[in-house]
């Protein structure tokens, strides 16, 4: 065996794939299953930061973005599965004249920061048809970068994937070579930071939006899925007591999507969940030599764009782990 992971979410499997797709020899192990944590849930969003104030965490998500297609292109034709990807933009409401002369200049620069490789453009709402979200302006943000990913069935692409290439994926194992940690907010709780896990609400509707873009409106993300539903999410809560209930905050959530997008307003809703999020001190991705665990690797603190980044951190893992070649940017290391 040349790697262990430890953790069956989204970065232990791309790690495992990305490993085994070069040829390692690559055990998961997870005694709770695949998708037992965070992400084993329904939103899939894969959305951009905004492009202006750029940075490294930034231009990391960009690449990651942009790279996702192939990507999840080669994992499914590896095994055969099919992780509901789709780079189908993204509309967002403008409010105002000042939200659009921001937008104007995102515009611009998206232009230089994305290499034009995506855009960012504002669009009458008349043009946008019937799901699109209400713009007290007029006007509507559509940037061609975000796309979105079906959850589960992207943890189960890349579990037929890495079976594929003789890969284990079992509850319970012995580590063997490389060891890398992949194992959610417990993992940082241990590593003592506060407030590490932050628990998030949402819900799916049975609607079938599967061609249409995903929508951002005041907080809430909605993305039409390729199974022929539209999920919802979601709430952040730095206080909870139980990990997997939903409550009264996921109803008002459900209430505004309804309020504020007509065609969801008589769909039901066929699921609701919730899940914890990895949240590190900084918030970014902690990636790199594990700070406890002699000459282990840790993979941690996806938060809010876990799938987003999962490609490029599983190749860099890669590097590292089976060529020895480091790109892990400066403030994603983690702290001694
Ligand atoms: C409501 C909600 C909505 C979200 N929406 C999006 C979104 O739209 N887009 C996006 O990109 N991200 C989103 N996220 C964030 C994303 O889900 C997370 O960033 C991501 O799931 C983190 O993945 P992970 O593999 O690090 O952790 P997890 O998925 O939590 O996986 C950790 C795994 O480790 C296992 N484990 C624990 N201890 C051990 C051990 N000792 N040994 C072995 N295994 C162990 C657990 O069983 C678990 O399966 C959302 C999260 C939530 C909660």
């Amino acid at each position: 065996m040349d790697v262990t992971i430890r953790g069956a979410g989204i970065f232990g499997l791309s790690i495992a794939w990305a490993c085994a797709r070069r040829g390692a020899k690559v055990r998961v192990i997870d005694p709770h299953g695949i998708g037992a944590g965070s992400s084993g849930g329904i939103v899939g969003a894969l959305s951009p930061h905004v492009p202006e104030n750029w940075n490294d965490k930034k231009a990391f998500q960009l690449e990651s973005l942009l790279m996702a297609e192939e990507w999840w292109t080669v994992a499914a034709q590896a095994g055969g599965g099919d992780p509901g990807y789709c780079r189908s933009g993204r509309l967002q409401p403008i409010a105002d004249a000042a939200a659009l002369e921001r937008a104007q200049a995102r515009s611009v620069g998206a232009e230089a920061l994305w290499d034009g490789r995506a855009r960012w453009s504002i669009v009458p709402r008349a043009d946008a048809g019937a799901w699109s979200p209400p713009s007290d302006s007029g006007y509507l943000i559509h940037d061609t970068l975000s796309a979105r990913i079906n959850p589960r069935a992207a943890l189960d692409c890349l579990a037929r994937a890495i079976r594929a290439r003789s890969g284990e994926i079992v509850a319970a194992g012995s580590d063997a070579g490389a060891v890398v940690w992949a194992t959610g907010y417990h993992d940082l709780a241990r590593m003592g930071v506060a407030g590490a896990g932050v628990k998030g609400q949402a819900a799916l509707f049975q609607l079938d939006q599967r061609d249409a873009p995903q929508l951002f409106v005041d907080g809430l993300h909605l993305v039409p899925h390729h199974d022929g539903t539209v999920a919802i999410g979601s709430t952040s809560e730095r206080d909870w007591s139980d990990p997997a209930t939903t409550d009264a905050q996921l109803d008002a959530l459900i209430d505004k999507a309804r309020q504020l997008i007509p065609a969801l307003a008589d769909a039901p809703v066929i699921e609701r969940w919730a899940g914890v999020r990895p949240r590190s001190r900084s918030r970014a991705p902690v990636i790199g030599p594990h700070p406890l665990e002699h000459r282990g690797y840790i993979a941690n603190g996806g938060f809010k764009i876990g799938f987003g980044m999962a490609p490029l951190i599983a190749d860099i893992m890669a590097d590292l782990i089976l060529d020895g070649r480091d790109r892990i940017p400066a403030d994603f290391r983690p702290a001694d």
